[in-house]
């Protein structure tokens, strides 16, 4: 079994709805196909939602007809025959009326999630009837039905796969489900969901639940790319990554991938595949167990760092002090990213504010503090680059006119991550596209 997931922009015009639902009928086999919702329509719900709950019932309602109009010129154009245009219109009218009850009624927090959900449920809701209509065999899963998270906002995946299980087997006459992403049920049984791009973790969980031959992220571009294509001129897309390599990549931005997606899949040893609706040949990004040792794959940016050095003599042949530092961020819930030491300095980054005043307050009693802001940890992936030789070599002499602030190295042996001024940053992602990828 394929899982087989689009996001907005492929579902979003419906030429491109009508493209997606002859490339899922050429795949052999069966497939679950999941769905996001059209392109634009979360953002819109999430300004409806926002509206009501500031109390602005007119802003709220006009952009609900706004996006009435927009689903009723959609309907016209993905189906053919009146019938079938005049069972679109009795979806339309069926979700907006929806929309005017919740926007009518006391609206709080879960009306607001029942509310987000409904982009998902209208987008597969209308694809499933264009298959009809096109005489496809399709059925519709319902992820009501079976995605779940726990208090803690987890996904529950042995009972997402329980659950499973007696659904599929009486859909087993059939090649194509199609399900919604993003949405899920919490523990107290409410609508809710896996936050905004949750569709890719959704496809990743049922994946992982069914043990799925594959996962496939369809998008709009040619899978991840080995630099970001904003900064530098030329990027290629990288053929192949680990799970490891994947995660560190999607922590560091490259927004193609929700962050979490590759945890479930990683765990039952299913590949994800990366493809790109606009060009169904490219090969784009597999990711899975396997991966080339010793190999520069990537290097991304993150921007908003601020580093904090802490230089005090007390550390000198001191145990104990590096807890004691660790323990302020803690009581600040604020998480570390990068960490250097010498014998009598730490150097600590960190990507949330909001608490620094009090951090630094409390820090002030073990020595002196030196904070730089403005700062970007630059990130250099590959597989196993911790036991090949002259790798550092490589990266320094790329970056040999860059100021580097810190250097970590070790932690993981995917991941060289470096700290500059952000206003070095392009320079610097520039020359290691020269040096590292000879771009
Ligand atoms: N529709 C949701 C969003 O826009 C989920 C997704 O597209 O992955 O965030
Ligand atoms: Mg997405």
């Amino acid at each position: 079994m394929l899982v087989v997931k689009f996001g907005g922009t492929s579902v979003g015009k419906p030429e491109r709805m009508k493209k997606i639902a002859h490339l899922v009928m050429s795949m052999p086999g069966k497939k679950i196909v999941v769905l996001s919702a059209l392109s634009g329509t979360t953002n819109a719900l999430v300004r409806i939602g926002e509206n009501l709950l500031a109390q602005q019932h007119t802003a709220a309602n006009n952009e609900i007809s706004e996006l009435e109009k927009h689903y009723l010129q959609f309907i016209k154009e993905l189906y053919s025959s009146e019938s079938y245009k005049a069972v679109g219109e009795e979806i339309v009218s069926r979700y907006f009326s929806l929309f005017r009850l919740l926007a009518a009624g006391k609206f709080d927090d879960r009306g607001y999630r029942e509310l987000l959900a409904q982009g998902e449920l209208i987008s597969t809701e209308l694809f499933y009837h264009h298959l009809q209509e096109i005489k496809t065999p399709v059925r519709l899963l319902p992820a009501l039905h079976f995605m779940s998270i726990d208090e803690n906002n987890e996904p529950e995946l042995e009972k997402i796969s329980e659950r499973l299980k007696p659904i599929l087997e009486t859909m087993n006459n059939v090649d194509i489900l199609v399900t919604q992403g993003y949405i899920c049920r919490n523990h107290r049984n409410e609508i809710d969901n896996l936050k905004r791009g949750g569709s890719d973790y959704t496809a990743s969980l049922i994946g992982a639940a069914i043990r799925a031959e594959e996962i496939q992220i369809w998008t709009d571009i040619d899978g991840m790319h080995n630099n970001d294509p904003r900064i530098v001129k030329k990027t290629m897309p990288i053929a192949e990554l680990t799970f490891d390599e994947a995660s560190e990549l999607a922590y560091f931005g490259a927004k193609i991938l929700h962050p979490s997606t590759i945890v479930p899949a990683q765990k039952y040893h299913v590949p994800v595949i990366l493809k790109n609706t606009m060009d169904e040949k490219a090969l784009g990004t597999i990711i899975s167990d396997k991966g080339s040792r010793g190999q520069f794959k990537a290097v991304a940016a993150k921007d908003g760092i601020t580093a904090i050095k802490i230089k005090s003599s007390r550390m000198l042949l001191a145990y104990g002090f590096l807890r004691r530092v660790f323990e302020v961020f803690e009581r600040y819930k604020t998480p570390i990213d990068m960490i250097s030491t010498s014998e009598v300095a730490v150097s600590v980054t960190i990507d949330e504010n909001k608490n620094l005043a009090k951090i630094l307050e409390e820090l002030n009693l073990f020595g002196t503090i030196e904070v730089d802001d403005n700062q970007s940890i630059i990130c250099i992936v590959g597989n196993m680059l911790s036991e090949k030789e002259g790798v550092l070599k490589e990266v320094f002499q790329s970056l040999a006119n860059i100021p580097i602030r810190m250097v970590s190295y070790g932690g993981s042996p995917n991941n060289i991550s470096i700290l500059v001024s952000t206003s070095q940053k392009d320079k610097a992602l520039n020359l290691l596209n020269e040096g590292l990828f000879n771009l």
